[in-house]
């Protein structure tokens, strides 16, 4: 018998399918992956530390709630409770990027998900049921498919860079920017393009002074947004620059970063508290190839407005796998839920 719902992915789209569609009676099934460096089952959010912005979650004794919500046996995966948080005698922090992740597979547990370790290495969505082909044992057959399987930021590649993620280095402004360690602080963002652009203006609300290190000597920004980034006082462009490395100390986190000319031999470093990667994302679809419509950066597309369809009769993507936009654990959280429920109506439809 096919599966009602087959879920690939495990960051907030697939765990918020998972608690919808295991609540809806659809006993669902979810593929969450297997640890690479670049991504790991719990998602992108379990690399990061406090996560300030996920609604329902204020700084508070997070760690109290955690343990006595996950099972025991999970506890092992939880990072240390931040040191130095306290208010009233308590520990008192923004809920981590793990604790949020263990959480809310939790919840999805509890009303009955069943998880399989493993990665979807390629579907077949040419013909009724769907099928998907684990990296191990036989091909699941499916009614239904929801793809979550989210996206990854890139990086330069650099050991320093790597050595002080969560200690100043980020791919996220939205996420990161407000955080104190960079208020009224210089901060360094890579790239060139729109988003880098956005990044830049972004954190200038917050930052003493925003240096845009880009490697040529025009922005790929739209004219528009080019413009925005030159105009604003608070943004100085380094123009033919590339990171060398990130300097600092575990202690304070980076403290500098020292560029190299694209153009000549010169080197320089500049002091920041921060450096923001806007290098674009790539999404993790490479398993789809041929089976469903992307656009020419390899998202899905969703082919009807507030809906989670895809090219593919009965097959639906959710959080950043589809969305280059907003890229946020909360809209993640929100297309997961979407997505279940269009499942779920699809299901009713068809008598299945
Ligand atoms: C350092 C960092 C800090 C961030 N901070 C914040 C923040 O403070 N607030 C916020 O709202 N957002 C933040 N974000 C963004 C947020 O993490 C993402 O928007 C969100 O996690 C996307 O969720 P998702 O479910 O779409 O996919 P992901 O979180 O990317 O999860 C997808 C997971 O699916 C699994 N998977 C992938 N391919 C397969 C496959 N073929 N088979 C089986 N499993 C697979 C992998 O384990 C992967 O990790 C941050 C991101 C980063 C990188």
């Amino acid at each position: 018998m096919p599966e009602h719902v087959v879920i690939i992915g495990s960051g907030p789209a697939g765990w918020s399918a998972a608690i919808y569609a295991a609540r809806a009676n659809l006993n669902p099934l979810l593929f969450e992956g297997t640890p690479k460096p670049e991504m790991i089952p719990l998602g992108q959010l379990a690399f990061t530390t406090e996560v300030e912005n996920y609604a329902g979650f204020p700084a508070g004794n997070i760690r109290a709630f955690v343990e006595s919500a996950v099972a025991k046996d999970r506890h092992y995966n939880l990072p240390p409770a931040p040191k130095g948080h306290e208010k009233d005698g308590q520990p008192h922090y923004a809920v981590q990027g793990v604790e949020l992740m263990e959480l809310m597979k939790q919840q999805a547990l509890n009303f009955g998900t069943r998880v399989v370790g493993d990665d979807i290495v390629s579907v077949d969505f040419s013909g009724k049921p769907l099928k998907v082909q684990p990296a191990s044992g036989d091909a699941v057959e499916a009614h239904t498919v929801i793809i979550a399987t989210g996206a990854r930021a890139n990086y330069l590649g650099l050991e320093s860079e790597e050595r002080f993620k969560n200690l100043g280095v980020s791919a996220c402004a939205v996420c990161d920017g407000a955080l104190p360690r960079f208020r009224n602080k210089p901060l360094i963002v890579v790239g060139g393009g729109d988003s880098a652009v956005e990044e830049a203006t972004y954190l200038a609300k917050y930052a003493e002074t925003v240096y845009l290190v880009h490697r040529r000597d025009e922005l790929r920004a739209s004219k528009i947004m080019a413009q925005r980034a030159i105009e604003n006082p608070k943004i100085d462009i380094l123009w033919n620059s590339e990171i060398d490395e990130v300097l600092g100390d575990e202690e304070q986190g980076v403290t500098s970063v020292r560029l190299k000319s694209t153009v000549d031999d010169a080197k320089k470093e500049v002091a920041a508290a921060g450096m923001f990667l806007a290098i674009g994302h790539t999404p993790n679809t490479d398993f789809l190839k041929g089976q469903l419509h992307m656009n020419d950066k390899g998202y899905i597309q969703w082919t009807t407005a507030f809906r989670t369809y895809t090219s593919v009769e009965g097959v639906f993507a959710a959080g950043d796998v589809a969305d280059d936009y907003y890229r946020q654990a909360i809209t993640s959280s929100g297309t997961g839920c979407m997505a279940a429920l269009d499942a779920e109506r699809y299901l009713a439809d068809k008598g299945l």
